[in-house]
C-alpha cells in the first residue's frame, strides 16, 4: 500500500492525526460509528473520502484544544450516553457522587418529588429518573439551549421529567420537593484553571460563580429551605476547597445532619443537609 493509501486506513489516519491514541480512538469511533473492538480488529479498514475528511477536521479542532465530547457530541455518565453541546457542561465522573448521594435518599418504590437545578445536559435528572421511575422529577436551567438539549436527552432515555426554564428558584413559585440536587457553577472568577484544557470551551455561566465561586451555592443554601418539604434534603456539588465552607453555610442556615463526601480523587466534592421536620427555619 502506498503512503497515501495507508493514510486512509483506520490505523494510518489515527497514527498521522498527531493526537493522543485515546483521543484518536474516540474520534474514529464517532466517525465510523463503530466500537473499540472494531478498531482493534480492523486497523486496515479504509475510510471513504467523507469519513477521512471528517476525521481530519475533528483532529485539527482537537489539536487546537476543543474537548473530545464537543467534537463527538456525546459523553457517557452513570453508564448512559448523553448528547452534549457547547451550551452545557461536559458531564464529569465526580458528579456521579452527587447522583449516588441522591439515590441513597430516594426510596426505591416511593414517589418522591425531586428538583435538579441548573440541569445542563439533564444527566443528573435523567439518571435519577431511570433509577427511580416513580419519582416526580423537575429539572430547571436558565439556558433555553441547555433545556432543549436536556429534553432531547430525556426523550432518548424515555425519562419522564418536567423541565422549567428558571433562574435558580425564580420560576418555581412556592413548590416544595423532598430532595433538591444541583451541580451549580462553583469556580472563582479569577481561577487560573479557567484558561486551561476543556474548561476553556465550556459555558462560563455553568462554571463561574462570583469572586470566590460561592455565589450560586449561597443562593442554593438560602432559598432551598423555602422549597424543601419537612425532612427534605439539599445536596450539591462544590469545589475541592469548598467543603468546610459549604458545611458552615448549611449549618448557619439551620440544616441538620450536614455532611460532605469525597470524590474518587479524595477531594471533598458533595455536601448536603436536611431540613428539620419541624419546618420553620
Ligand atoms: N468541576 C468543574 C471544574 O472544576 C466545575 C464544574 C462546576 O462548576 N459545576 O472544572
Amino acid at each position: 500500500m502506498s503512503a497515501n493509501a495507508q493514510d486512509a486506513t483506520v490505523a494510518g489516519a489515527m497514527l498521522r492525526s498527531g493526537l493522543a491514541p485515546a483521543d484518536a480512538r474516540v474520534l474514529m469511533r464517532a466517525v465510523l460509528n463503530v466500537d473499540d473492538a472494531f478498531l482493534v480488529a480492523h486497523p486496515e479498514h479504509v475510510l471513504d473520502a467523507a469519513q477521512l475528511a471528517r476525521f481530519r477536521a475533528m483532529a485539527v479542532r482537537r489539536r487546537e484544544g476543543e474537548p473530545v465530547a464537543y467534537l463527538t457530541g456525546e459523553r457517557e455518565f452513570y453508564s448512559l450516553n448523553f448528547r452534549i453541546s457547547p451550551a452545557v457542561l461536559i458531564p464529569r465522573p465526580e458528579t456521579e457522587l452527587l447522583v449516588e448521594a441522591a439515590l441513597a435518599r430516594l426510596p426505591e418504590d416511593g414517589s418522591s418529588r425531586v428538583l435538579d437545578l441548573a440541569t445542563g445536559s439533564g444527566c443528573i435528572a435523567i439518571v435519577l429518573a431511570r433509577h427511580r421511575p416513580r419519582a416526580q422529577i423537575t429539572a430547571t436551567d436558565i439556558s433555553a439551549e441547555a433545556l432543549a438539549l436536556a429534553r432531547d436527552n430525556a426523550a432518548a432515555h424515555r425519562a419522564r421529567i418536567e423541565f422549567i426554564q428558571s433562574d435558580w428558584f425564580a420560576s418555581l413559585a412556592a413548590r416544595r420537593f423532598d430532595v433538591i440536587v444541583s451541580n451549580p457553577p462553583y469556580v472563582a472568577l479569577a481561577d487560573p484553571h479557567l484558561s486551561e484544557g476543556d474548561v476553556r470551551f465550556e459555558p462560563r455561566q455553568a462554571l463561574v460563580a462570583g469572586p470566590k465561586g460561592l455565589d450560586a451555592i449561597e443562593t442554593l443554601v438560602e432559598h432551598a429551605r423555602d422549597h424543601l418539604a419537612a425532612g427534605g434534603w439539599l445536596l450539591f456539588e462544590h469545589g475541592y476547597d469548598q467543603g468546610v465552607c459549604a458545611q458552615a453555610m448549611l449549618g448557619a442556615a439551620g440544616y441538620e445532619q450536614c455532611f460532605t463526601l469525597r470524590d474518587l480523587a479524595g477531594q471533598p466534592r458533595v455536601s448536603g443537609g436536611l431540613t428539620p421536620s419541624r419546618h420553620h427555619l
